[in-house]
């Protein structure tokens, strides 16, 4: 390893993901993979030239920045920014060639102008809160008015009436149902007046597990990385992990009995045993929280955590395993037959897998497989 810790990036995985979510969809659905925080922290420019490969339709994001991003790697690739745009940043958004998120209807006319002055017919996507509580109107007269605007002006083109589920990853689909009605119902008075508008909801857990909220186009997000939306096994879906973090053993020492390891003193050994020092840590988002907690592979074996992970450091007990300097350190992934998945370090942290891969610091370089020796 050249580097203190590195994130390796399996653009393959990536590729299988997007055929494995587009066999789910058929071909007539759009597939949208959202490439929002830096591809869930796996790195946007390479995530988003395998998924182009892979055939996807478009890519969603969540910002202006984001979109530009996008756009300076794929002049073509239809890119949608879901997010809220703050005023500075709708002019950015119109200008990368994005499709925009629009709900209230004074916002129309700032899309517009931005519009007209980039001289850009700019795709809007109207959204409906169904209850997620949070961006959208949740009125669907609202909605409707929005929509006409949009198709009433020039610089504007009406794309899609969408929203976005809150609990599809709950076993009880009660909710989930209650929303897809509310968007069908709704979807169904907007096409007798806008023939060829576009519905869409189903982020991940809603592609994996009901095709009836595909509508015209989905948004996986978590799954595009191999995994779980459910926080469970990504191998239960037919996903792979595209991530996988790793550093390397620093030094290894000997501890006697009442010798610690770490800020603090939090970890005090018991018994003759070896610790090794691995150079990564909070600093490159292993989170605190691991502290004592986390395990490692070193050798093939789970190694435990002890002692604080401080910012640059962590400390891993590896008993009388035979351990050597420059020895790899799998933080995510597997050596061997042994696997650490994001979903297992997210439980440790009473957390999602999405906060653990998007915890990766910048400081960790992401490697795309294939340029790795
Ligand atoms: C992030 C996001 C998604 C993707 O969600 P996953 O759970 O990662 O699949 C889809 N739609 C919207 C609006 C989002 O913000």
């Amino acid at each position: 390893m050249y580097e203190r810790a590195e994130a390796r990036i399996d653009l393959a995985a990536l590729k299988h993901n997007c055929a494995e979510l587009r066999q789910r969809v058929g071909p007539d659905v759009e597939l949208a993979p959202v490439l929002k925080a830096d591809a869930y922290g796996h790195g946007a420019a390479h995530c988003a030239a395998a998924a182009v490969e892979a055939g996807v339709d478009r890519i969603a994001v969540a910002t202006a920045r984001e979109a530009l991003q996008i756009r300076a790697m794929d002049p073509e690739v239809p890119i949608l920014v879901l997010g809220a745009l703050a005023p500075g940043a709708v002019e950015t958004a119109v200008i990368a060639g994005a499709d925009i998120s629009v709900w209230d209807p004074q916002f129309i006319g700032s899309v517009e102008a931005a519009a007209r002055a980039a001289g850009r017919v700019t795709g809007v996507h109207v959204k409906y809160d169904t209850g997620m509580g949070r961006l959208g109107s949740f009125d669907p007269e609202v909605v409707l008015a929005v929509a006409r605007s949009v198709a009433a002006s020039p610089d504007l083109r009406l794309e899609a009436i969408w929203t976005h589920f809150a609990s599809a990853d709950d076993p009880d689909p009660a909710f989930t149902n209650l929303q897809k009605s509310r968007l069908s119902e709704l979807g169904e008075r907007a096409r007798a007046i806008f023939p060829g508008l576009k519905l869409h909801a189903a982020n991940s857990a809603a592609v994996v597990s009901d095709a009836t909220t595909h509508f015209d186009l989905v948004r996986p997000g978590v799954a595009v990385y191999g995994m779980d939306p459910f926080g469970r096994d990504p191998a239960a879906h037919n996903l792979r992990p595209v991530l996988s973090l790793h550093s390397y053993v620093a030094t290894v020492k000997r501890f006697e009995p009442g010798m610690s390891a770490g800020y603090g003193r939090t970890w005090i050994a018991r018994e003759p045993t070896t610790v090794v020092t691995v150079p990564v840590g909070y600093g490159d988002g292993v989170r605190r929280g691991l502290s004592n907690l986390g395990e490692v592979l070193i050798g093939g074996r789970h190694c435990q955590m002890v002692g604080t992970v401080s910012m640059d450091n962590i400390t891993v007990e590896v008993g009388d395993l035979s351990v050597s300097v420059g020895d790899e350190v799998t933080l995510i992934g597997s050596q061997g037959e042994e696997t650490i998945t994001a979903e297992q370090v997210a439980a440790k942290l009473d957390t999602i897998n999405y906060e653990v891969t998007c915890a990766i610091s910048p400081r960790v370089p992401r490697i795309p497989s294939g340029e790795r020796e």
